[in-house]
Order: structure tokens, then C-alpha cells, then sequence
């Protein structure tokens, strides 16, 4: 894999690489990327899909980098910097007028306390090295940079250069390897305000997410709240007290009122407040109208193909509706009042740039604080006017191209109005790839059925070279593939009875040490619910998702304590990495399949022939494959996959999913042999004794 990286960045191109398990793939491609860098002198960017592999790669894989490259090239160092998506650093444009502000709770509080000691010592401005609390967080988007607002021509703090973010920016700068995660990279590529350098050699890992990451980072979101919180940014009060950056400059023009000239503006200025403290008004009541008419729409839309119960197509029937009229109303009465602010805050604008140093008493004080609202001046007019653009797309003139929804989000469950682009193969054409020389694309689930061309087309790269390095394991004698052949189809009545007997009878056998894959978070409550106690009788402890803890404290009871079952959905289908005989017997309750009905699934498998073999099947493969990883983290790993879905023996296309699988000894038997069938494959092997009987064939 290391020749083929380093090949791959010599020529240009794209190049995908399936590395199994147990490859060493992230030596494979930081080798080559490294002397690259240093042989070049340019920046190899690195991406990972999270936080937390971004972490990993930092902490385990780049030491090991450093220790390899150390012994091949003397003294010299390899600079490596991680840099994180913006909403990660403090943004002082932002932090020092809330700090101004009173809490309105206790966590706001806390955090402003918390700031304010670290501020002084912080050397990056990360906010990891605060540690916050769930509640704490909540108000940490008030003082991050997170919606691309910041105009680092106007600001005052990047022309110090007191910013933190475009201080890391300038590390990274300097750096042979630069580290950041999926969301950060897309981000970028879309950002006028680019955090990351020039760059023309790419490694994408996990890039099997590089699909949804994209559609994340490119979908657009409209709530309520952000009406209410652009109205308050341009002017808000209660008659006594005026806030928001219109009331902001009203005070400024009063202090600078030393001449005729200035007193004018003054006056001009308190006659603008009014104007905006309206604009504000309607841009409050029209937004609450509007997203009052659009319940009414997501009830009207109702369940069915075009929609579930937390998130709703709207197509252009549904925008023909009568229930539709209302959202209409709404907008027209909010494009004025989007107007109407644009309006008011230029003139404050224009007012407040006019006013000469000279009319203020303290210099230093005036030109700081006319800096500072020309700035949020500045900011307030451009997160209005990129919300009327979003607003003019989602409900003017839908953009076409795009699938829009209407979707619960958050505890409250609020609506939010949503829309994706159809496809992102030509976003990321035109953004990553074509700006690039080279692109290495890996992960350890590329491939469908021994090819990697399902995702080379959906990241629209079709002519990429492919690779793929199995994993070195020996998966025909440390996995047992258990494929049940009476459970009942998934929609079946009897398949949930028929599931909770399996799994009681299965995870008894091997003493729990089981991972149990879910599709559904209903499902996996009501089994957590039946087998709990059944199991618990039996000295295993069953912990649910949701229920029982993080995913982390799931996991880590798993490896830690000696009989534990854990049973979890989307994201224990990949990550989770426990060795050795604490995860023995790995449980797939149901073939991984989109939900029809999501939104952006709907829409894009329009835009197949036949949806089902050439869409659906493929992502739900590469799924598949992630769960299965699960099991075998290491050489002496031994387990069993059970897979309690028998569409893969009774359908066309099961047989894509198991070719997709390294070849490993399968049985295929009935719900009540599993328990057997699992201890005799695990037994002989924790008693040091050569199996008893051939449980399995190979495959
Ligand atoms: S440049 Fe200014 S507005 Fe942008 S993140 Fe830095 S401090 Fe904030």
C-alpha cells in the first residue's frame, strides 16, 4: 500500500484503497505523505471523519511515524499540526461583547468564568482544554466562529493577529503533514475564508463517509432560532434597555456628537433605531408565522412514501398545496422585514465610518470601539444577507438540484427546514479533487463485492485507480459466520419473538462478551427491554444504547468486565475496537439498509434505472462490512458472526454481501443450533483443546 500511496502522490490522479483490518494502513500512507512533504516542501493535508480518529491518528499512529522516519533519516523531524473545524477556537470578535452581556443561566455563567481564567493562559484558544459540560457547550457557539460570519478583512483581532483560529492557521502553515477532520476539510473547500494552506497532495481516510460527510457540510438549515437571533443581533429592547448592534451604534453617534455635524447624525441615528427595532419586530413575527404554517405542512404531508415521522419531503406537490399558502405569506412579510434591517444597518454603517477620531474625547477608546462596530456592523449585514439567500432558495425559488425536508431536530424536537444537494460528486469535483494533484482515498470498507467502483461513482471520481490489501488474518479459523435460515424475515410478526429467544439463548452460550447490532432504535429498546433480566439471571449484564451510558462507557465496560453484552445501532457498527475474548460473539439483528422514507435517500434513488441493486445494496454492503469489523481487532482474535437476517440466504443479492466479506468459515443452521454451534467454536480454542466436531465449511 505504501508503493501504491507514494506512487499515487508522484503521479497525479485519484486513488482509492481498501486496506483490511490489520494492514497498518495508517503507516501506509503517512510514510510516503511525509517524505513527500519534506522531499517537495508543500503541505500533505490529512483527513480523518472524526474528532476522535483525528485524536487517534495524533496520539498512536504519528509517534510511530516519527520513530520509523527517525531511524531512516537521522535528526530530522517530521511537523505535524492538527487543526480543527472552526467551531473548535474562541472567537474573540465574538467573545468580548457577550462577555459584556448578563448570564441568563447558570451554565452561561460558569462558562464565562471558566473563559475568563483560561483566557490569559490559553496559548490556542482550543476549547477541548476547557473541558466543558454538556450545558456549558450549548452556549459555546455564542463565542465560536461557526457560520463562516467572520470577515477577517474587517476584523480587528485577525489584523493584530490575535485570532486564534488563523493562528493555527498560520502553524499549519509551516507543517509537512497537516490533520484535520472530514467536516473541516469540505467546509474549507466551500469557504471564501480558507483556514487550511495551498495544498496539492490529499489522503482521505475513512472515505467510505466521505458521501454523507459531504451532504452534512452542504446541507443548508433554517430554523426559527435564526430569525429571532438575526432580528436580536440587529436591534432588540424593552423601551429602558436597547441591545444588538443597531442600539450599539446609536450610543456611539450620541458620544460623538461633539459638532452640528455629528449631533445630526445623532438624531438621524435615533430615527434609524426606530426603523430597525421594526425590521426587528417583523422579522420575529414573521418567522414565528412561518414556521408555524410549516407545521402545518409536515402534519399535511402526513407519513408515506414521501416521508417519516421525524422528517418530511417537501416536493414541488407539496408547494402547490393549499396548506402551502400560508409559508408564502409568511415569506413575503419576512423579505420585507430582511429589507428593511439591510437598510437600517448600512446606514449605521456609513454613519458611524464618517465620524471623524477627532470628535471623540478619547482617541484610543473611539477608534477601538468604531473598529469593533464596523466590524459587527459588517457581520450583522452578511449573515442577513446569506439568510435571505438561503430563505429565497428554500422557499422562492427552490434550487434545483436539491432535495428539501422539513425534520424534528433537538429535545424540544423544533422544526427545521432542510435541504442537500442530490448529488455531491460534482461538488467534490469541483472543490477538492480538481484542486488537488493527487488524492489517495482508504479505508478498511471500500469495496463491493471485490470492487471499488459503487463509490468511485458516487464520489465522481470514475476513473480513479483502485487497490485493495486484505486484511493478513486468518478469518477461515478465528471467524465462525453463523447464518440462521428460520428466523423470520424482519417484517415478519414472529420475528421480534423469534429474535429475543435467539439472543438470550446465543449471548447465555458465550457468557456475553457480545456486540449486538441494531437498525432501529425502537427495535433495540424493546430487546434491551425482554432479555435484560432473562440474561441478568444468567450473570450477564445487558447495557443498552440510550440507556445505559455513552458509547464510550458501553464499550469500555465490554472490554473491561467479564460478562457483558452490549447492544447498539448506527454508530457501534463502526469504531469500535475491542480486542480479544471480550467481544466473542458479534449479533447482526438485521441486513443495514437505508430507511426508505429518509429525505435525501428518497430523492437520490430517483435518479436511479433500478435504485434498489445499484444504490440501495451497495451502501447497505459497505455497512455491513463495518459491523462485521467489528470482531476480528487482532491475530489472535476468534469469534462468531451471527447474522440474524436470513434475506442474505434467501435473496438475490445476499450473495453481495457475503462475497463482500473475507472469506471465513460459514454454517448455516437454525435459530436454536447458534448456541452450540457458537460455544463449540469458542471453547476448544479458550480450553487450548482442537475442536470436537467441523462445525463449518469454508467458503
Ligand atoms: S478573524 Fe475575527 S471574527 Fe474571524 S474567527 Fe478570528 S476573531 Fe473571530
Amino acid at each position: 500500500m505504501a508503493d501504491a500511496v507514494a506512487h499515487a502522490i508522484d503521479e497525479s490522479g485519484q486513488l482509492l484503497v481498501e486496506a483490511g483490518t490489520g494492514t497498518g494502513k495508517s503507516l501506509a500512507y503517512l510514510v510516503p505523505s511525509a517524505l513527500s512533504a519534506k522531499e517537495r516542501g508543500e503541505p500533505v493535508v490529512l483527513s480523518t471523519n472524526t474528532l476522535a480518529l483525528q485524536d487517534q491518528l495524533l496520539r498512536k499512529d504519528v509517534p510511530d511515524l516519527i520513530a520509523a522516519l527517525g531511524r531512516a533519516d537521522g535528526e530530522e523531524t517530521v511537523g505535524v499540526v492538527a487543526l480543527k473545524g472552526r467551531s473548535n477556537y474562541l472567537c474573540l470578535r465574538r467573545w468580548f461583547p457577550w462577555e459584556r452581556q448578563p448570564s441568563l443561566d447558570a451554565d452561561e455563567a460558569r462558562l464565562k468564568a471558566k473563559i475568563l481564567a483560561w483566557l490569559p493562559r490559553t496559548a490556542t484558544g482550543d476549547r477541548a482544554e476547557l473541558q466543558l459540560t454538556g450545558g456549558e457547550e450549548a452556549h459555546w457557539r455564542q463565542v465560536s466562529e461557526d457560520e463562516g460570519a467572520c470577515d477577517t478583512g474587517t476584523c480587528v483581532f485577525n489584523q493584530r493577529g490575535q485570532c486564534f483560529l488563523f493562528r493555527a492557521r498560520r502553524a499549519a502553515a509551516g507543517a509537512h503533514l497537516i490533520v484535520v477532520n472530514h467536516a473541516l476539510l469540505l467546509t474549507d473547500a466551500a469557504s471564501s475564508n480558507r483556514i487550511l494552506p495551498d495544498y496539492d497532495t490529499l489522503v482521505i481516510d475513512e472515505a467510505h463517509h466521505l458521501e454523507d460527510q459531504a451532504t452534512a457540510q452542504f446541507t443548508v438549515t433554517l430554523t426559527e432560532r435564526d430569525l429571532t437571533e438575526y432580528a436580536d443581533a440587529v436591534a432588540g429592547g424593552d423601551g429602558s434597555t436597547m441591545s444588538g448592534v443597531s442600539a450599539g451604534a446609536v450610543a456611539f453617534l450620541l458620544g460623538a456628537a461633539a459638532d452640528s455635524g455629528g449631533q445630526r447624525r445623532a438624531r438621524l441615528g435615533r430615527e434609524r433605531l426606530d426603523a430597525a427595532l421594526a425590521a426587528a419586530e417583523t422579522l420575529r413575527t414573521a418567522g414565528r408565522d412561518l414556521f408555524a404554517a410549516l407545521e402545518f405542512v409536515h402534519l399535511d404531508v402526513g407519513e408515506g412514501p414521501s416521508g417519516s415521522e421525524r422528517a418530511r419531503r417537501v416536493t414541488s406537490a407539496t408547494r402547490a398545496s393549499p396548506a402551502w399558502q400560508a409559508v408564502d405569506a409568511a415569506w413575503d412579510r419576512l423579505l420585507g422585514g430582511l429589507r428593511e434591517a439591510e437598510t437600517a444597518l448600512r446606514w449605521f454603517a456609513t454613519a458611524v465610518d464618517e465620524v471623524d477620531e477627532l470628535a471623540v474625547a478619547d482617541l484610543a477608546e473611539a477608534g477601538e470601539r468604531q473598529e469593533l462596530l464596523l466590524s459587527d456592523l459588517g457581520n450583522t449585514i452578511r449573515v442577513g444577507t446569506e439568510l435571505a439567500t438561503k430563505l429565497a432558495n428554500a422557499l422562492d425559488a427552490p434550487e434545483p438540484g436539491r432535495v428539501f425536508w422539513l425534520e424534528r431536530q433537538g429535545v424540544l424536537q423544533r422544526l427545521a427546514f432542510r435541504s442537500a444537494p442530490l448529488d455531491v460528486s460534482e461538488l467534490l469535483q469541483e472543490r477538492l479533487f480538481k484542486r488537488t494533484r493527487s488524492t489517495i482515498l482508504t479505508s478498511a470498507t471500500l469495496a463491493v463485492d471485490g470492487r471499488c467502483d459503487y463509490l468511485a461513482s458516487r464520489l465522481g471520481i470514475p476513473d480513479a485507480s483502485s487497490l485493495i490489501v486484505p486484511s493478513p488474518f486468518d478469518y477461515r479459523a478465528s471467524v465462525l459466520l453463523y447464518l440462521t435460515d428460520d428466523t423470520p424475515e424482519p417484517t415478519h410478526p414472529q420475528y421480534r419473538d423469534a429474535l429475543e429467544r435467539t439472543l438470550i439463548d446465543a449471548i447465555a452460550a458465550t457468557r456475553g462478551r457480545a456486540l449486538v447490532l441494531f437498525t432501529s432504535h425502537a427495535l433495540l429498546a424493546d430487546m434491551a427491554r425482554v432479555i435484560t433480566e432473562p440474561l441478568q439471571d444468567a450473570g450477564i449484564a445487558v447495557l443498552a444504547q440510550r440507556r445505559d451510558g455513552s458509547p464510550q462507557q458501553l464499550i469500555e465496560r465490554l472490554r473491561r468486565e467479564p460478562h457483558v453484552a452490549v447492544l447498539g445501532t448506527a454508530s457501534f457498527w463502526e469504531g469500535v475496537d475491542v480486542t480479544g475474548e471480550a467481544l466473542s460473539l458479534l449479533a447482526i439483528t438485521r441486513l443495514p439498509f437505508s430507511v426508505p422514507t429518509d429525505p435525501v435517500f428518497a430523492a437520490r434513488s430517483e435518479s436511479f434505472e433500478n435504485a434498489f441493486s445499484d444504490y440501495a445494496v451497495p451502501q447497505a454492503v459497505l455497512r455491513f462490512k463495518q459491523g462485521f469489523g467489528r470482531l476480528i481487532r487482532s491475530g489472535q482474535d476468534r469469534g462468531v458472526c451471527a447474522v440474524l437476517d436470513r434475506r442474505i440466504l434467501t435473496k438475490r443479492y445476499g450473495a453481495t454481501f457475503l462475497q463482500s466479506l473475507p472469506e471465513c468459515s460459514v454454517a448455516v443452521g437454525s435459530m436454536m443450533d447458534l448456541p452450540s454451534a457458537a460455544k463449540d467454536w469458542l471453547e476448544p480454542h479458550e480450553h487450548g483443546r482442537s475442536p470436537s466436531r467441523q462445525a463449518a465449511r469454508s467458503r
